[in-house]
């Protein structure tokens, strides 16, 4: 598996966020909070340096309520205000005011005390592809202003929108690159959509996936297909891939001559799983 990103891309795209971020006042780091840290760009405390930041662990509502509180405490460990969103849904989108203040409040005073009237902070949202960045600019500005949809890039002109009084945004976010060196990274990526599906074998990920389902989520995973007697722990590759055979039969994911269609059987997994039918779950912990 090789899949690179040219350093000639990640220099472009870093030094877009750095002039953006001559712009504004603090960044929202948005991420997946399923794959809090796959989803990160093992950059990003380069590339913000010593910006206020607000880490917002987005899809909440996918995610595993006490592994998103465990990720949370983990990101405040490192210092980090965090909260848990759901862009989507809204929910945890009215905490993101207070929280601002509360991190800009030296700022605001610095200020006041020279006579200044303080004026609307000003934020630039970062994360990778998929993460819901357009998502939450359209949930934040209460209508239709950027684009959403599964190409990086697609909001257009650099403009800023106005948030109630309390918040300027920039409306084109910081795109950042994923970083899969590791095979793990990559197949947690690919099994939430944050990659696509042709750039790894979808029943590697589907196997992936599977062993850490089974130790975690066991009764998802046998509820959701009828499984019953699945061990407490798939040692290996081979024995996810009898468990991914299991799901293909019960489903009917059949090739020719009654063999099951692994490929199939696996997007019926990553279909159930990305769309919450597995039920709310997180695929990596701190
Ligand atoms: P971007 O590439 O970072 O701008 O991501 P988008 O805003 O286009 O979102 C990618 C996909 O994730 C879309 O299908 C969104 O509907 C979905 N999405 C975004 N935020 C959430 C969320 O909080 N919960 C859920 N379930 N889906 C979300």
């Amino acid at each position: 598996m090789t899949i690179q990103w040219f350093p000639g891309h990640m220099t472009r795209a870093k030094r877009q966020i750095e002039e953006k971020l001559k712009l504004i006042d603090i960044v929202f780091e948005l991420l997946d909070a399923r794959i809090p840290a796959s989803s990160r760009n093992p950059m990003i405390d380069e590339i913000v340096g010593a910006k206020p930041r607000l880490v917002l662990l987005n899809k909440a509502d996918l995610a595993d309520e006490a592994a998103t509180a465990a990720w949370s405490g983990h990101f405040r460990a490192l210092g980090l205000e965090t909260l848990a969103i759901d862009a989507n849904g809204g929910r945890g989108i009215s905490d993101i005011a207070p929280r601002i203040r509360h991190l800009l409040r030296e700022q605001t005073e610095r200020q006041i005390s020279k006579g200044l009237r303080p004026r609307a902070p000003r934020a630039l949202i970062v994360g990778i592809p998929n993460v819901g960045k357009s998502t939450l600019i359209n949930r934040l500005a209460g209508r239709s202003a950027a684009a959403t949809g599964d190409r990086p890039g697609v909001t257009k002109g650099q403009q800023w929108i106005r948030i109630g009084g309390s918040l300027e945004l920039l409306d084109t976010p910081g795109i950042l690159w994923p970083k899969f060196d590791d095979p793990a990274v990559g197949y947690r990526l690919a099994a939430t959509g944050a990659i696509r599906d042709e750039i790894l074998p979808v029943e590697d990920v589907a196997c992936f996936i599977l062993r850490h389902l089974a130790s975690s989520y066991r009764g998802a995973l046998e509820e959701r297909y009828g499984l019953s007697d699945l061990p407490q722990e798939l040692p290996d590759i081979p024995a996810a891939a009898e468990v991914l055979e299991q799901i293909g039969r019960r489903r009917g994911c059949l090739a020719g001559g009654g063999q099951v269609d692994y490929a199939k059987a696996a997007g019926v997994l990553l279909r159930d799983l990305r769309s919450g039918k597995l039920g709310r779950l997180t695929l990596e912990m701190p």
